[in-house]
């Protein structure tokens, strides 16, 4: 997932960030996402935990980062969590039990998964959220839906499962269009889009993020597209438009990984503000247009 200094929201105020990771990390291969599916599900496969995130869902919350996950998106500053091995393994219990040290802080907050890919975890995530919410704890899964598939009832049935016990979806869109979408990913954006036409059948509450990078998403086409896209769906309840920023670049020479955006500027608070503009101004036009 991709956090940033500054939040440009609808409906959020910005937010400081604290990070504070206890775990380290290890690498990935293709492979890795089947051995995933094999684990006992009594564990997660866990990168690091945030005791006091201010960025990843309402209030402070209980941030834990996952290991594994299948996109390759240019901007991501967290490439160590791509690849399962070398994760810590943590049952539900421990993870909520450690939370527990920490519940004064969490008033009007909760515990967000986010990682890496969290659905590549499902079945943990299932036992996770539904022990928490037996604590009344407030739960928000942060995902960039690449995991989902509608035509395989047996997994649509664990994500109807999953729903159930998820207060709040953070999903990021990383770009409108389809091909640049897979340039800027290395996956298509197919699933994605079905997977937030899903959640807003669910009636899930729903906060869409998207990174704005000069000249691969910071244009403003691309922009009224995305707007126009999301505005005919009911349950987004946000918007987080984060600038791009090089702050996970070191970690790609660190892992030998090229870094391909190194000659893209950094966008800037006033560049993100202009294009939730952008974006709002056309989810209201499809709204219009809709007849609402
Ligand atoms: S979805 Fe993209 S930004 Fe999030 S962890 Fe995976 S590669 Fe990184």
């Amino acid at each position: 997932m991709y956090f940033s200094l500054y939040f440009s929201s609808i409906f959020l105020n910005n937010f400081p960030e604290m990070c504070y990771n206890k775990f380290g990390s290890g690498r990935f291969e293709k492979s890795d996402l089947i051995k995933v599916k094999k684990v006992d599900f009594l564990e997660g496969l866990i990168h690091s935990i945030e005791t006091f995130g201010t960025v990843d869902g309402p209030g402070t919350r209980y941030v834990v980062f996952v290991k594994g996950c299948p996109m390759r998106c240019q901007y991501c500053h967290n490439p160590d969590t791509w690849e399962t091995v070398g994760a810590t393994r943590m049952t539900p219990e421990q993870i909520l039990d450690d939370y527990e040290r920490y519940k004064e802080f969490y008033h009007g907050g909760g515990i967000t998964v986010t990682g890496g890919e969290p659905l590549v975890q499902i079945d943990f995530l299932i036992e996770l959220f539904e022990l928490a919410k037996t604590r009344d704890i407030h739960t928000c899964l942060d995902t960039s839906g690449i995991m989902f598939r509608r035509n395989n009832p047996e997994l649509l049935a664990k994500y109807d499962r999953l729903m159930k016990s998820t207060d709040l979806i953070m999903l990021d869109i990383k770009h409108i269009d389809p091909e640049e979408h897979k340039k800027l990913t290395a996956q298509p954006i197919d699933n994605i889009l079905d997977f937030l036409s899903y959640l807003d059948e669910k009636e899930k509450t729903i906060w869409i993020r998207h990174v704005l990078v000069p000249g691969i998403t910071l244009i403003p086409e691309y922009l009224e597209r995305l707007g126009y896209y999301i505005g005919q769906f009911k349950h987004i309840k946000a918007l987080d438009v984060l600038p791009y920023h090089s702050m996970g670049k070191t970690k790609y020479e660190q892992l030998g990984i090229d870094y391909v955006l190194k000659d893209v500027p950094e966008a800037t608070k006033e560049q993100a503000i202009e294009a939730r503009g952008i974006i709002i101004e056309a989810m209201k036009k499809r709204r219009h247009d809709m007849g609402e």
